[in-house]
């Protein structure tokens, strides 16, 4: 067993032979910046000062090669040798994460399986010990393969020990093919909770952004806001294809009704001005946000869903004025990279 020191907070815990750094670091109730779990989005990318390290997991794209040798590693895949001195990569003007909920183990029983859409599924299971996160957390199935999925929990704390979920069926996916078997009364072992996506208490108003199942952690923390009586003004853009697309529009209008100051503005890609219905936008949310924020920098952003769309966001609101350390995206990054697309 090895011991890890973290620079500048003078934080140690152990970490086992075949646990990666990160797992060692969330189970013992230290408090990082992290992402994905699985090495593709880099959020817990920080600097190995002292020590010996098994880092051949990390992909070789993960890192820049330059920063690799001055000593940069991903905890998530990056596993001990021997004692380590790790110097925590602290960015200029983050707020220090309040405490969370180390992640332990839960057997779920499944108890309905919903078709929401064409490829969207609701997932609700029922654990057998109640869970404490924060809203817009994820948990990790694992399968009996041993293989890991992230999903983010849609409802809010207050459930008790029944959790919601809403996936994207996958083609060829693993977890995608288990979905399609399950059935109520079926087990599934997961772990949670994992992430650094909730609301932060600012004061400042919120421009949330998901596409797809990114509505997952942001009815989440939508249904707790309204739970917790906030007052904080709300935006929620949320992208789809068409119409048919657009999940839990029902209980988004039943939020607009407890929410304070809540703004629901659904932008479908597939639309045109004259197709979509009143209260939608033709377009992608890029284009939408881009029409309606002057000024971003008035704002907290929360983004949810697909990379490429929390990239193209966050880049839109900081040429807007958002400083970065303001914008908190959960990138929804598949387990496994793609398969490389012929031309
Ligand atoms: C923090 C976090 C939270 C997440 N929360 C959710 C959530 O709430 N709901 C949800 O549906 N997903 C969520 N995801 C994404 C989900 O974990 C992955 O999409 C998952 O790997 C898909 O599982 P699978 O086993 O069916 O497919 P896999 O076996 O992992 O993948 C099969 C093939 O499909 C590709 N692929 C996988 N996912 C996608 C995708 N989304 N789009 C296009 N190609 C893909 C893979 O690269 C691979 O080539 C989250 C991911 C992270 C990191």
């Amino acid at each position: 067993m090895a011991r890890v020191t973290l620079v500048p907070t003078g934080e140690e815990f152990p970490v086992g032979e075949n646990e990666d750094i990160l797992t060692a670091a969330l189970h013992h109730g230290v408090n990082l910046q992290y992402g994905c779990r699985h090495g593709n989005c880099s959020s817990c990318k920080h600097w190995l000062l002292d020590g010996d390290v098994d880092d051949s997991a990390a992909s070789v794209y993960a890192i820049p090669r330059n920063e690799r040798e001055d000593g940069a590693i991903l905890l998530c895949c990056t596993y001990a040798e021997s004692d380590l001195v790790i110097e925590i990569d602290q960015h200029d003007g983050a707020e220090a994460l309040p405490p969370m909920t180390p992640p332990s183990p839960r057997r779920a029983t499944v108890l309905e399986v919903i078709s929401r859409t064409s490829n969207l599924v609701e997932l609700r299971v029922a654990l057998d010990a109640p869970l404490s996160f924060r809203a817009g957390q994820y948990a990790e199935f694992t399968l009996d393969t041993g293989e890991r999925r992230s999903y983010s929990l849609l409802n809010p704390p207050s459930s008790g020990s029944e959790l919601t979920f809403c996936i994207k069926r996958v083609q060829n996916g693993v977890f995608t093919a288990v979905l399609d078997q399950l059935e109520p009364g079926y087990h599934l072992h997961l772990e949670a909770p994992f992430g650094t996506m909730f609301l932060r208490e600012t004061g400042r108003p919120v421009i949330a952004v998901g596409t797809g199942s990114g509505i997952a952690p942001l009815l989440s923390m939508l249904s707790d806001a309204a739970e917790q009586n906030s007052d904080v003004p709300i935006r929620f853009y949320y992208g789809a294809r068409t119409t048919n697309d657009l999940v839990y529009l029902d209980k988004l209008a039943e939020l607009s009704t407890r929410l304070k100051d809540f703004q629901f503005i659904p932008c479908l890609s597939q639309g045109t001005p004259e197709t979509v219905p009143p209260n939608a936008r033709a377009g992608r949310v890029t284009r939408a946000i881009a029409e309606d924020i002057r000024d971003a920098s008035l704002y907290d952003a929360y983004l949810c869903g697909a990379p490429e769309m929390c990239d193209a966001v966050g880049r839109l609101l900081e040429a807007k004025g958002l400083p970065e350390v303001r914008i908190h995206a959960d990138k929804f990054y598949p387990a496994i990279e793609s398969a490389p697309v012929s031309a």
